[in-house]
């Protein structure tokens, strides 16, 4: 056994209102400078969706541009000579500005300056990389939310009236929700492993995973290596830069700056202990599906005293012994099996988790005039949810929707005991049975 700690955070997304504070804080301490305007390490967004970059989990997209030389050297795939320096100086596996966003604020000068007239003057939106007037702005973050529209009233022209029902009778089985986004301080990094100059590297302490300014030159290959494209170039320094998990505030003991800030407060940070000779490799896996178990084994109960035995060897402090003793993050993930990665598939070994949505189960059962908040219409409900769970399993289970039906069904008990527990009823042990749990 070899005994290593990774922090890790648990995110719960039934809390989640989308309200972006923890993005604009994120922002405000990292990435409001010149060069990263684009840039938000961490961002939310609207699930179903195009996502940030946009489309950033089509890895056919992205995939197989580069290929290894015999001396160890990235070079494009395919082209001669030409071809190979016009794809380092312009690689089309890389998502170009309009994927992300051209930035803009706002021109608040005109409004300042319009003559008087009939009409309040609005302050035409202005680009932040080159100051002109962006009159067409065709995309954005988030954009998805706005891709919705209902009709308001109800109209008198009776074709106009069918087609507000057509669509009325759409958008009851429409869904949505917010996926709040930060780098996976992956296990298996793979933007670590695509840099040539070797300027990512996972912290043997914590495993973060940053990039070193110094050693960066600029490649870009973390850009297209990292599956959840969560590296980024800055345009005027030529280095790349990410998400630092907030790394000096952690040092001191606080926490990131996006979970501080969070107003759900569905941010769990903890340590997770793991034995680092059980870490899958990639080639190794055989099965997708098989990538989310794989992952759970890689985790140590740190109640055992053997792991702390072992982390103790290792050299692990005793401070974060205890912190993976104190947080939820692991009973969370491994005990109670409710929170699951993102994208398991992509093989990186994500290290931020979600709990996934259980809400619009309550409103669904509630619209057929049964209690929500109890667990058997609950678990009666799982497979008409709003949210598809195919959805959910696509997300964070590589399809495989049993874990994504166990998550949901542990939720939906622990609601209806903490409610019973408001109420001053007594606890119910079979509701713990229920899901596979035994009450003292
Ligand atoms: Fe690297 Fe991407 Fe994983 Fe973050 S999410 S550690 S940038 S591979
Ligand atoms: Fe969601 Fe919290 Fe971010 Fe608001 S601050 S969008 S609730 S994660």
């Amino acid at each position: 056994m070899r005994v290593m700690a990774q922090i890790a955070m648990v995110m719960n997304l039934d809390k989640c209102i989308g309200c972006h504070t923890c993005s604009v804080t994120c922002k405000q301490l990292w990435t409001s400078r010149p060069g990263v305007e684009y840039v938000w390490f961490n961002n939310v967004e609207t699930r179903p969706g195009q996502g940030y970059p946009r489309r950033y989990e089509d890895q056919e997209r992205w995939r197989g541009g580069w290929k290894l030389t015999r001396r160890g050297r990235l070079v494009p795939k395919a082209g001669g000579r030409a071809r190979r320096l016009a794809s380092i100086f312009a690689n089309p596996l890389l998502p170009n500005i309009r994927d992300y966003y051209e930035p803009w604020t706002y021109d608040y000068e005109s409004v300042a300056q319009a003559p008087p007239g009939d009409d309040f003057p609005v302050a035409p939106p202005r680009s932040l990389i080159s100051g002109e007037r962006m009159d067409n702005i065709t995309w954005s973050g988030n954009w998805d939310d706005n891709l919705g529209g209902m009709p308001q009233h109800e109209s008198d022209d009776p074709i106009l009236a069918r087609i507000q029902e057509k669509i009325r009778l759409e958008f009851e089985q429409a869904f949505m929700f917010y996926l709040p986004r930060i780098c996976e301080h992956c296990l298996n990094p793979s933007c670590v492993a695509s840099c040539p100059s070797g300027a990512l590297y996972k912290r043997v302490e914590d495993g973060i995973v940053l990039v070193d300014q110094d050693r960066c030159r600029g490649w870009r290959m973390c850009v297209t290596g990292c599956p959840y494209k969560k590296v980024y170039f800055n345009h005027r320094t030529g280095k790349a830069e990410k998400c630092t998990f907030c790394f000096p505030r952690i040092e001191i003991g606080l926490p990131t700056v996006c979970s501080e800030t969070c107003v759900g407060r569905l941010r769990n940070i903890g340590v997770l202990l793991y034995d680092a000779d059980r870490v899958p490799k990639a080639a190794a896996t055989p099965r997708e599906q098989d990538l989310y178990p794989a992952q759970l084994g890689v985790f140590l109960d740190p109640h055992d005293p053997r792991v702390a035995a072992e982390a103790e060897r290792a050299g692990i402090p005793h401070d974060w012994l205890i912190a993976a003793r104190r947080s939820p993050v692991y009973d969370l993930i491994v005990t109670y099996g409710v929170a699951l990665p993102l994208h398991p598939e992509f093989r990186t070994l994500p290290m931020v988790w979600y709990v996934p949505p259980l809400s619009p189960v309550v409103e669904a059962i509630t619209a057929s005039g049964h209690d929500g908040e109890d667990h058997d219409n609950l678990f009666a409900a799982i497979d008409v949810l709003r949210i598809p769970v195919s959805y959910l399993a696509e997300l964070f289970t590589a399809g495989d929707e049993e874990p994504v039906r166990r998550s949901l069904r542990r939720l939906a008990a622990m609601r209806t005991h903490r409610r019973r527990l408001n109420l001053g009823d007594p606890v119910d042990p079979s509701i713990a049975e229920s899901v596979g749990f035994t009450v003292d």
